[in-house]
């Protein structure tokens, strides 16, 4: 069996209204996970875990704008 990365479906919104749940910046990205719940992560919190939040994420929803270091680019 090989480790497979679940895709999470990451969708872009305008603007969020959270704030990081780890040093309370205005959040970049809201995370919900595959268990239920969700999460919010300002851009330095985002990108220094995203792969862990990729891995756990069934939706990801990034603000307009923000490069999510843990979005699949398709270049
Ligand atoms: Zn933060």
């Amino acid at each position: 069996m090989s480790a497979t990365t679940l895709s999470p479906e990451i969708v872009t919104v305008a603007s969020l209204a959270e704030r990081c749940d780890r040093c309370s910046a205005a959040a970049k990205l809201e995370v919900t996970i595959a268990g239920g719940g969700t999460l919010a992560f300002c851009g330095h919190h985002g990108n220094k875990h995203a792969a862990d939040l990729s891995r756990v994420a069934a939706r990801v929803a990034v603000e307009q704008g923000f490069a999510w270091a843990g979005e699949v680019r398709t270049a």
